[in-house]
């Protein structure tokens, strides 16, 4: 790509991150991240498990099986939209096409359900603390995307809540440490297996975590990392993610 080309791309991108007089999707004239037309088009997750967020087709509150027989090692889990239509091709589009502009409109949605959450109860995590994809993956698209969207999460709640924002380094206290197959092509059995031993955490943290990810499919990537974290000495462990893939079945 020709040098004049890029520069203007890039001037383009870094205007829209300054002043938001456009949609972040569309880019139809709008004051605030997302159109309203936009912001309808997404799939949110607003019946689901009490504990954890497992989407759900009624509109009962309740304790899913899975929870009912084992209670998630987690204390609270925030999960805003359902992996599906417009949340899944964006992250997506991030992880596989580098298209950065599409975290913003996302991770604002997940800040505004966090507040809506901590609002009341005033009791917010005081580290936020990220996934971090393997390494090798990082290397092959040249970027973690779970590291940039709890910088920018930290940055919109920065914003929002001041000096109540949980702390955040962009260096992940924990560590991926096995490479592991793409986790949608094995069995549950399969999966359970393939987490042995993969995450460690090293270094110091605080005993309220707030512990991004992207997306909780069955959520064994984050039950292992809770039961890494707590056993490092955390007491309680928030889950913080933007979505929840719905049930097969569901
Ligand atoms: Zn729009
Ligand atoms: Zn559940």
């Amino acid at each position: 790509m020709d040098q004049k080309k890029l520069s203007t791309i890039n001037i383009t991108k870094v205007y829209r991150r300054l002043v938001i007089d456009h949609c972040y999707l569309c880019h139809a004239k709008s004051d605030t991240t997302l159109c309203a037309f936009c912001e309808a088009g997404f799939a949110v997750n607003q019946f689901a498990c009490l504990l954890c967020k497992r989407p759900t087709y009624s509109e009962l509150q309740f304790i899913c099986g899975q929870c009912q027989a084992m209670p998630p090692p987690y204390d609270v889990c925030i999960a805003p939209l359902r992996f599906e239509s417009l949340t899944k091709s964006l992250i997506h589009s991030i992880k596989f096409h580098q298209q950065a502009d599409y975290i913003r409109p996302l991770i604002e949605l997940l800040s505004r359900k966090l507040i809506e959450h901590y609002q009341h109860i005033e009791d917010w995590p005081t580290q936020l603390i990220f996934v971090p994809s393997h390494p090798k993956r990082i290397k092959e698209r040249g970027f973690c995307q779970t590291q940039l969207m709890a910088s920018e999460l930290y940055k919109i709640l920065r914003q929002k809540l001041g000096n109540r924002t949980p702390s955040f380094v962009k260096q992940s206290v924990i560590k991926k440490t096995i490479n592991t197959q793409a986790q949608h092509t094995l069995s549950r059995k399969q999966r359970l297996e393939n987490h042995k031993g993969v995450y460690q955490v090293e270094g110091i943290m605080d005993s309220h975590i707030a512990l991004f990810d992207d997306v909780m499919t069955s959520g064994n990537t984050l039950e292992t990392c809770t039961k890494q974290l707590k056993k490092a000495g955390a007491t309680q462990v928030d889950i913080w993610v933007i979505a929840r893939t719905p049930d097969k079945t569901g």
